[in-house]
């Protein structure tokens, strides 16, 4: 199988070329140029798999350039059970009636991150070996919270590779933040920045883009790469989850072979329920897509109207990993959409750049609505989603997975299309236990971080995450800080350069 870019359908690279190189050289994201078919007779053979080998079966189809070893051994090192708190690695839980939850923050960070950033690294390595002639690999990242530790733990001792993660100073949550500044292994390093994420981000796509710096990392047989959710190594993955929901459901009994079920994901980059969209495309029988956003809502505007406007006010909300207006990877879906009209995306998306929006065809919107629904929540119907939910059901929400939840319902008292369900659950809630005790008490809280997991533990019996509960005994490895404009040095100065 071969990869072609949105910005130009006329590329073609392999899946190692397109997951080493992370982004095509004219800025377009690389795209299967054909989608695997799986009938109903191979969903039905993967329901008795573990989820090990429901992700071989999915991923080989994709990565056709990887032998079966290779395979092997990266799926097998990604989803090894020591690093997961369910041995059923992502398991889907019936709330009640239609209404199920498929958890994605079993791994080692406590956030859906994980299911793709735990394969990443190796799916990096060997396709490095195949077409990077075994120079290390630096990854660095600008996070906002959630990524930078699901890389660092993805990526940590991982042979001929190094991680450095940069974070703005006052802008990651007190649990985030010690999260990364604890973190263990020998190839790894993390420095705050004066200034926000955005200034972050911008000062590492300069270093990766300045020659100099590049030519300088190549002497010493290394190069750069990037772990950001636009590449394609990080999209694959995800996948396979909704096939093994789906098998977890036929188990369950609570389908039948071939029946269809509608999927609410969560939102922000777009990446996860993009994956939903190639499963379905793949043969999974999923009818609707439902894309749930918070405050910031975007993609709802667009997903009912076929106008995307960024231009408008940016909400700082209790769901931060939502919190965004520019959805990279919807880019990729205008390019399935439109029949691969690598020319439309290129206006599209230069109208984004220019002007901060752009709008599709009516022919097109009505296309994408055939498989899309969306919708948006407030902040405080995030609140009283959590309270309902714990007390109705004794089923604890964290405040990512409400906004989809309250989608999900306000869904289906306007189409009363209620067949069975799966909604993405996207972080635990003791990553935000703050805003998930505030809702569950409804007082506001002003107990420390750990005080406050043991008391969100104490009101709700729900078990507290062993990677988080193991924090408060760990000693900080990195209190560097440096501005923005001196990141470069800190580069040279975290790789011993
Ligand atoms: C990253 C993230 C999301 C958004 O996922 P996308 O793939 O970017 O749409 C939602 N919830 C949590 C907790 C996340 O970390």
């Amino acid at each position: 199988m071969f990869y072609t870019s949105t910005r130009n359908n006329e590329i073609r690279v392999t899946a190692s070329q397109a997951i080493v190189q992370g982004i095509s050289e004219e800025g377009g994201l690389f795209v299967p140029c054909e989608i695997p078919h799986f009938d109903l007779d191979k969903i039905s053979q993967m329901t008795n798999m573990s989820y090990i080998q429901r992700a071989k079966t999915v991923l080989k189809e994709f990565l056709t350039d990887f032998t079966q070893d290779e395979l092997d051994y990266c799926v097998q090192g990604a989803y090894a059970s020591e690093k997961f708190s369910s041995e059923k690695i992502a398991p889907t839980v019936n709330v009640k009636g239609n209404k199920n939850i498929l958890e994605l923050w079993h791994g080692p960070t406590c956030a859906f991150k994980d299911m793709a950033l735990q394969l990443l690294p190796y799916l990096m390595t060997v396709s490095a070996k195949k077409t990077a002639d075994g120079k290390t690999i630096v990854i660095l990242v600008a996070t906002s919270g959630d990524t930078g530790k699901a890389a660092l733990e993805g990526f940590k001792n991982v042979k001929d590779t190094k991680i450095l993660v940069f974070y703005p100073v006052d802008g990651v949550s007190p649990m985030q933040k010690l999260q990364m500044t604890t973190q263990e292994g020998d190839n790894v390093a993390v420095c705050a920045i004066n200034g926000n994420f955005d200034d972050a981000q911008s000062a590492v796509k300069q270093i990766f883009t300045n020659d100099e710096i590049k030519a300088e990392l190549a002497q010493k047989n290394m190069m750069f790469s990037s772990a950001n959710s636009i590449n394609w190594g990080r999209l694959v993955p995800q996948i396979v989850y909704y096939f093994s929901a789906y098998c977890d459901l036929l188990e369950q009994k609570r389908i039948e072979l071939g029946d269809e079920i509608n999927v609410v994901v969560p939102t922000g980059n777009f990446g996860n329920i993009l994956a939903g969209y190639y499963a379905k495309k793949m043969g999974l029988p999923i009818k609707t897509l439902v894309c749930a956003s918070n405050s910031n809502n975007v993609l709802t505007d667009f997903l009912k109207s076929g106008k995307y406007d960024k231009n408008r006010k940016f909400y700082t909300t209790t769901s931060p990993s939502m919190d965004i207006l520019i959805s990279s990877n919807l880019e990729r879906l205008l390019y399935h959409m439109s029949g691969c009209d690598s020319s439309l995306v290129n206006e599209l998306m230069n109208g984004l750049a220019e002007k901060g929006e752009y709008e599709v065809s009516v022919k097109l919107i009505e296309e994408i609505q055939k498989t899309f629904d969306a919708g948006c929540c407030d902040e405080q119907s995030v609140n009283d989603t959590i309270k309902q939910n714990f007390d109705e059901n004794g089923y604890l929400l964290d405040t990512h997975t409400a906004v989809a939840v309250k989608v999900y319902e306000d869904y289906v008292k306007q189409t009363g299309d209620d067949i069975v369900t799966v909604i993405d659950s996207t972080a635990s809630p003791y990553k935000f236990s703050k805003s998930v005790l505030t809702a569950v008490t409804g007082k506001e809280q002003t107990l420390d971080e750990f005080d406050m997991v043991d008391e969100l533990n104490a009101v709700t019996g729900a078990d507290v995450p062993a990677s988080l509960k193991a924090l408060k005994n760990k000693s900080v490895r990195f209190n560097n800080v440096c501005d923005k404009e001196n990141m470069s040095e800190m580069v040279f100065k975290l790789l011993n350069l």
